[in-house]
């Protein structure tokens, strides 16, 4: 007679040591397993719990900033090392952690100073918080924007301490309503946001920051994406079409922004940050404010910024992810799907042009023309589930769409395996 008692959570969890789980977590997985009645489908708990850390994932989505793939894919340099984070090498005495990267402000995008924090939402709440207290910070009523993820414009400015002062209408701000609301309140500076992630047509018209900068008060423009420099002398050619009118920091600095705030991790292609940035007086008043302490970024990415920034410098956008895949011809794209079609060599599986996107709440209906794999049916799932890498990829009228252009080119082999056992 077979025992039928459950196996020990002990010998289980011993049993799942390829797993490459930690004991704790192996203990967990055999624990549910014996508790829901699941011993044979252990190993698969302990996928689903693998699953559940943050792990890397190939990006099939044609989204080139993914938010759910944490946007731009960046490189972290890895061996264990001290930094001088904090130190002033010259004097051996501490330093600023915001010194790097505010030094290279200047020659990146034309700003005196910069610091970094965490995100572009902390961004602006620092800058209402350390230069509107109490005060009024005036806005276009066509710019109280939310970008996606709640991040709603009037509700970061409530939790600053500034006053919103809500300036013109919905469609149509001009350059007296600013005139007129200053008059009438105490506005400490203005702020121009970006709408990035939608456009209003029509009967419409916002101020310009030009327009802004006649008014004698501090204009702080929040660009988001981060787009350092119109000209993009970092590419090979001119400036690709999909970028029209996207707002760039140096551009924006020069048309009479005293501040600039945007993302790293949108068109810079950095890590997740923020950056303020702009006239040297304003970015250190920011700087000194107690919250500066509580949004400052670690070290990670203040070394993963600074090799984002020294790529621009060297004008090597190939060095920069985003702009790699960005800026890959398209024929480059078919070739690769064509390579990858042929190695899966099933009539399920055929190449297909496509539309990449921009993403991350930046250049709503632009695309960047790519190329993929279209497999006949639906197995976004199961690419989804492939070990140990899951593929993401797009359901499109009942078929399987795997973009090529953000696939990084040594995962092109990974894709075909994971293709083949997909239609096998
Ligand atoms: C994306 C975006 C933000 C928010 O940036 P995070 O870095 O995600 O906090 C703020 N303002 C604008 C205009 C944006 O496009």
């Amino acid at each position: 007679m077979k025992d039928q008692r459950p196996p020990s959570v002990d010998a289980l969890a011993r049993s799942l040591e390829s797993s490459g789980l930690p004991h704790p977590l192996r203990v967990e997985v055999a624990r549910h397993a014996i508790a829901e009645d699941r011993v044979q489908q252990v190993e698969g708990l302990a996928r689903e719990r693998r699953r559940r850390l943050l792990i890397p994932v190939i990006n099939g989505t044609g989204t080139l900033l993914h938010t759910n793939l944490g946007r731009s894919p960046v490189t972290v340099n890895s061996p264990a090392a001290y930094a001088n984070v904090e130190l002033d090498l010259t004097t051996g005495q501490r330093g600023s952690r915001q010194r790097a990267i505010g030094d290279l402000a200047d020659p990146a995008f034309g700003a005196e100073d910069a610091i970094v924090v965490n995100n572009c939402a902390a961004a602006l709440l620092l800058v209402l918080a350390a230069l509107a207290p109490g005060r009024g910070a005036a806005v276009s009523r066509g710019e109280l924007v939310e970008i996606g993820g709640a991040f709603r414009v009037p509700d970061v400015m409530r939790q600053s301490g500034a006053q919103l002062i809500e300036v013109g209408t919905t469609n149509r701000t001009r350059i007296s309503d600013f005139r007129t609301a200053a008059t009438a309140t105490d506005m400490a500076l203005v702020l121009s946001v970006h709408q990035s992630n939608y456009r209003i047509s029509g009967f419409s018209e916002q101020t310009t920051v030009a327009e802004l900068a006649t008014l004698g008060l501090p204009v702080v423009a929040d660009i988001g994406s981060g787009l350092l420099d119109a000209a993009c002398p970092w590419l090979q050619g001119p400036p690709p079409a999909w970028l029209q009118g996207e707002p760039a920091a140096r551009q924006t600095i020069e048309s009479g922004a005293d501040l600039v705030i945007f993302s790293g991790d949108k068109l810079l292609g950095g890590p997740q940050a923020g950056i303020i940035a702009g006239r040297a007086d304003l970015v250190r008043t920011c700087a000194g404010h107690p919250l500066a302490r509580a949004l400052r970024p670690g070290g990670l990415v203040l070394d993963a910024l600074q090799d984002t920034l020294l790529s621009y410098l060297r004008r090597e956008g190939d060095a920069i992810p985003f702009w790699r895949m960005a800026a890959l011809p398209v024929a480059h794209v078919l070739a690769r799907a064509e390579a990858i079609a042929a190695a899966v060599g099933s009539d399920r599986v055929s190449t297909i042009s496509t539309e990449a996107v921009p993403g991350g709440g930046t250049l709503p209906g632009r695309t960047i023309p790519s190329a993929g794999l279209r497999l006949k049916g639906d197995h976004t799932t199961a690419l989804r589930n492939n070990e140990p890498v899951p593929i993401i990829a797009r359901l499109h009228e009942g078929h399987t769409i795997v973009d090529v252009r953000t696939v990084q080119p040594e995962q092109d082999t990974v894709v075909a395996d994971a293709l083949t056992s997909a239609l096998s």
